[in-house]
């Protein structure tokens, strides 16, 4: 069984190939920093409009990189949110063209779930319920992942996303976008203790985030420290914060999970992964964490996610809508009266 795979939720435009038993047949990828760079950050309507250019030749390269036809595929998986909406309806027209024109059934894909299941795809043997980090550009959540479609949200930030932390970090410290990857190259040149920064929540009760506070301390000392030193320490808050959440997490846990598990841009992050990694092995339990590549946006995991909802019997009609907001876990995100 083969599924294409379609993202294009932010600023990559992705087209990929999958089979039912984990192999990636094609994966195709075209980032957009250059055209969002002097701004800063993603601008929706360039984004859009760079989709819509790049996805079809994409689309072609990845059936011919596989040596297949369309209709050589079983099912279209595509991005139906979250994210911004003329992205999320360049890639979902498109797949639901495709599909209608070649007679395949479309599976509308949660891009969140594509992150949640990813681990899955590199890890055979990974399997429910685990204990889910799910750290990107938009999101910080610990989700128990019980099965196919069944996310119990535990905690989530009250304000900025964890990626979305390193990406300020960057802008203010100047080092340039897409932030992460830069942080985390100017962090291994500084000093983790020479900038006394806040952990944001650390200690309490419940294990969810914050991490605005962080970027304003960040912006207090810009000027007063090598932004070496500045990046460092503030890699190191958010590792704190990571994992002092995660911790609380686990101790409320009243199923033993199978693993604990980081997905999402943030988990390509060297020090986040070193320190979950120990963490789970203070615990005893196995740590899982997908390649590099499939941590940040790409198709691999939204065919894969696809492949997971098809095996379940899962669907999706042609005129299902794309969604810019879809939490994973609706009942969680329905008691967001408290703030979280
Ligand atoms: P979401 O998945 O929440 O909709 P997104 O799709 O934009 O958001 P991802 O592509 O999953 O996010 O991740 C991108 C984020 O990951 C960016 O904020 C980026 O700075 C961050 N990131 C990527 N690589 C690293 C790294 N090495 N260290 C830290 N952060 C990183
Ligand atoms: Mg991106
Ligand atoms: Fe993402």
């Amino acid at each position: 069984m083969i599924i294409l795979g379609i993202e294009s939720s932010c600023d990559e435009t992705a087209a990929a190939l999958v089979t039912a038993d984990r192999q990636v047949l094609a994966h195709r990828l075209l980032g957009q920093e250059a055209a969002h760079a002097p701004f800063g950050g993603v601008v929706p309507e360039i984004a859009a409009r760079a989709h819509v250019e790049a996805l079809e030749p994409l689309i072609v390269a990845a059936l011919a990189d596989a040596g297949l036809k369309l209709a050589d595929v079983d099912a279209i998986a595509a991005t139906a949110g979250p994210g911004l909406i003329g992205g999320v309806m360049v890639g979902l027209v498109t797949g639901k063209a495709l599909a209608h024109a070649a007679g395949k059934p479309l599976i509308a894909v949660n891009h969140l779930e594509g992150h949640a299941l990813s681990p899955r795809l590199s890890d055979p043997d990974l399997a429910f319920p685990y204990l889910l980090l799910l750290v990107s550009g938009g999101h910080c959540q610990l989700l128990l992942v019980e099965g196919v479609g069944a996310y119990r949200r535990l905690a989530t930030t009250i304000d900025d996303a964890a990626g979305e932390a390193f990406d300020k970090t960057a802008k203010i410290l100047g080092l340039g976008f897409p932030g992460g990857p830069a942080v985390e190259r100017a962090a291994a040149l500084g000093n983790p203790k020479a900038v006394p920064l806040p952990r944001p929540l650390k200690g309490s009760a419940e294990p969810h985030f914050s991490f605005a506070g962080l970027k304003s301390a960040v912006a207090r000392v810009v000027g007063d420290y090598p932004p070496e030193d500045i990046a460092a320490s503030f890699q190191a808050a958010v590792v704190d914060c990571l994992i002092d959440r995660t911790t609380r997490a686990l101790n409320g846990l009243t199923v033993t999970p199978t693993a604990l598990v980081v997905a999402g841009g943030v988990a390509a992050n060297g020090a986040v992964r070193g320190a979950l990694q120990t963490l789970a092995a203070t615990r005893g339990l196995r740590f899982v964490a997908p390649p590099l590549w499939l941590c940040t946006d790409n198709a691999a995991m939204i065919a894969w996610a696809g492949a997971e909802r098809f095996a379940a019997g899962l669907t999706d009609p042609l005129d299902t809508a794309a969604r810019p907001r879809w939490p994973l876990d609706p009942a969680a995100e329905a008691v967001r009266g408290a703030g979280v």
